[in-house]
């Protein structure tokens, strides 16, 4: 299959850790004999710096050229001064206004071996696999009238939804259920909130056309107690904006470190691929960062833009496996800095475990 990538590392140590993914899909593509193309462009404060903009209009051509955008960090702390449109982050804020994906999904899966590095028990994290699909568009955060007034001491925001808002990301969460363990569980406040109700009510009229889907209603203040009791009940779980940028972020402590975070933005004109991560200015340009959260982003690009589930399958495993042979990069290295590998020797070691399971497999199939 063909595939036009298009790259934006960004700022910090976004190039690094999108080195590191692009050398995993490149892997992928050679292996399986497809054709993936990458076009690199500016955002944030590289941007800033070679076009003065910090999203220019040739990174927007190219964005828009392409089948997904595989994105590293944006942020340098040299443009603080400058008044927050014209900062890196707005160039963030404004390609994923372009690309206009409205379901973010985000993995919040416990490695097992990992499972010291989350304040979480191990017995409590061991299984958990979850998959967040959050509405991204709609909701508090641009409901309409909001405003702060000064004057009167008065500040409104608006929770708004409409049917079909609902339906469209439903259907991806539906979609992506029956493609996993079958389980979705939707999330909102229906015994307060008119929205919510709206979305329970959307949710239960979407079950008949996918019977095998076991739905199950969760309040949100309940859920952020189970998602920490017991993570391994959920599979996939729908929310709307608010909730789930909250929840998400809860269920990061399952994996234990941002570094290892993946994310994919769809449903817009072209997917958006993200590591949860920042720039990271304090450990840029060392060698220290954590590129597993960028890599496991490319295995999100294999499954959601190029239909390649096992190649995804077989990227995460790869990165299980390296972390099981006990290689760690600084930041889940707890202490144990004879284990510590750089960013570029982690990258390494994926590819390696990576390339062996090819091998294997490809020997299986020939005999
Ligand atoms: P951050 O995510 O960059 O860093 C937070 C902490 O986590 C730091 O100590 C950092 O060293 C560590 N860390 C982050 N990613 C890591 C990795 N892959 N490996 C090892 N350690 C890692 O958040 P911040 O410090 O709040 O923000 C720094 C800059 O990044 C700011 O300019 C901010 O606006 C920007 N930012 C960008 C994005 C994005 O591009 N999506 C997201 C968050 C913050």
């Amino acid at each position: 299959m063909k595939l036009k990538i298009a790259t934006l590392a960004g700022d910090g140590i976004g190039p690094e850790v999108t080195h590191e993914a692009i050398n995993v899909l490149q892997a992928v593509a050679e292996a399986g004999g497809h054709e993936f193309t990458f076009a690199e462009a500016l955002l944030g404060g590289v941007a800033i710096t070679a076009k003065g903009t910090p999203l220019p209009q040739e990174t927007i051509d190219i964005a828009l050229n392409s089948d997904a955008v595989l994105l590293g960090a944006v942020g340098d702390n040299k443009f603080n001064h400058l008044t927050p449109d014209k900062r890196p982050e707005s160039g963030l804020l404004q390609i994923r206004q372009i690309l206009g994906g409205f379901a973010n999904l985000r993995p919040a899966v416990a490695f097992p071996a990992l499972a010291e590095n989350s304040p979480l028990r191990p017995e409590v994290t061991a299984g958990a696999d979850i998959l967040f699909v959050r509405e991204l568009l709609g909701g508090l955060y641009f409901g309409q009238p909001r405003f702060w007034n000064q004057q009167t001491g008065e500040a409104v925001n608006t929770m708004r939804y409409t049917r079909d808002e609902v339906v469209r990301v439903a259907r991806i969460a539906f979609d992506l259920a029956s493609r996993r363990r079958k389980k979705l569980t939707s999330v909102d406040k229906a015994n307060v909130l008119e929205c919510s109700q709206l979305w329970r009510a959307t949710i239960d009229s979407l079950k008949p056309e996918y019977p095998d889907i076991t739905v199950e209603h969760q309040l949100v203040d309940s859920m952020a107690m189970h998602l920490m009791n017991v993570p391994r009940n959920f599979d996939v779980v729908l929310t709307e904006n608010l909730f789930g940028d909250i929840l998400s972020d809860e269920s990061g402590i399952i994996t234990g470190s941002l570094g290892m975070l993946p994310s994919a933005t769809i449903g817009g004109r072209i997917n958006l691929y993200e590591p949860v991560h920042g720039s990271a200015p304090d450990i840029a340009g060392q060698g220290k960062a954590n590129p597993l959260g960028a890599i496991l982003t490319a295995a999100m690009v294999l499954r959601h833009s190029a239909g390649l589930e096992q190649e995804a399958a077989a990227v995460e495993a790869a990165v299980q496996q390296v972390l099981a042979a006990g290689h760690r990069t600084a930041d889940i290295a707890r202490g144990n800095t004879a284990a510590t590998v750089s960013t570029q020797q982690m990258g390494k070691l994926v590819h390696a475990a990576l390339a062996e399971s090819i091998d294997r497999s490809q020997s299986l199939h020939a005999v």
